[in-house]
């Protein structure tokens, strides 16, 4: 957290919760921190995606793991927020070309924006560890989304209208450590999968960065220290169009084009209510 300048004594950070290992892992240590330092502005944020026999189970603990350790939670959905949640997305999607995963991450990142604007939080903290953010990077690099291999550089960047500051304070630590922890700790964590997850290309990345780093211990550690320097310089290159971003036309949030990605989703699923 220091390495990258993520927090300062001031900010009031929204913990995104959704019940995993890493998640909860994140929110215990953040805890521990600000009580450490006499802090008490920290509030889990938890999406429902509206994904059935999947999130009821991950609600519950974060309800009661957040009542266990003391730690203000704001549950919202994607019906309440966008009005239609996952399981009716996929229904109304034109086809498999639009990915469960990619719809549901465009929701997720607005849906968590809006709740951390809504306790009033300035900084935006999620568990993604070293593992998502290499696999985050060969998505990007697959797909030739340039853009977003600048956002990737683990420094926070301001934006929004209430100047959010997005941080990742497992940025640097295998996901493997992260499950020791939570082990150790005894958090309870989510164990169902969620129902979508195969069509991702993430679990195929996963699987081949897991298997390298089998036969050559420090691989992925390597990787991810390449990948940093690179976002680094997508990052420079693009400051002016990721710093003068536009407003959507629809709902008048940030957005790189004339219509924000989440609006575009939404029109494309309402043609086929
Ligand atoms: Fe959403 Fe994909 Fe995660 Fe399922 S696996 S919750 S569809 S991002």
């Amino acid at each position: 957290m220091q390495k990258f300048s993520m927090l300062s004594h001031s900010d009031k950070v929204a913990v995104g919760v959704s019940g995993g290992k890493d998640s909860l892992a994140l929110l215990c240590v953040l805890k521990k921190f600000f009580e450490e330092h006499n802090r008490t502005k920290l509030v889990a944020i938890t999406v429902d995606e509206g994904i059935h026999n999947y999130r009821e189970e991950s609600l519950q603990i974060v309800k009661d793991f957040c009542s266990q350790i003391k730690v203000e939670t704001k549950i919202s959905s994607y019906k309440d927020l966008f009005g239609l949640g996952m399981d009716q997305a996929m229904q109304q999607r034109p086809s498999e070309k639009m990915t469960s995963c990619s719809m549901c991450g465009t929701f997720r990142r607005r849906a968590i924006d809006m709740m951390a604007e809504s306790v009033g939080a300035n900084v935006v903290a999620t568990a993604h560890n070293l593992d998502d953010q290499l696999q985050t990077f060969m998505i990007n690099l697959l797909s030739g989304d340039t853009e977003r291999i600048g956002w990737m550089y683990p420094e926070p960047i301001q934006y929004g209208p209430n100047s959010l500051r997005k941080v990742k304070p497992f940025v640097e630590i295998y996901e493997h450590e992260i499950v020791f922890y939570a082990v150790l700790r005894e958090i309870p964590f989510q164990s169902e999968e969620c129902p979508y997850m195969h069509e991702s290309i993430r679990t195929d990345i996963r699987e081949f960065l897991n298997k390298l780093e089998t036969g050559h211990a420090g691989i992925k550690y390597n990787a991810y220290n390449s990948m940093t320097k690179i976002s680094k310089m997508f990052k420079t290159s693009y400051m002016g169009p990721l710093s003068h971003s536009k407003e959507c036309l629809v709902c008048g949030r940030n957005s790189t084009g004339s219509i924000c990605s989440v609006c575009k989703t939404l029109q494309v699923l309402a043609k086929n209510k």
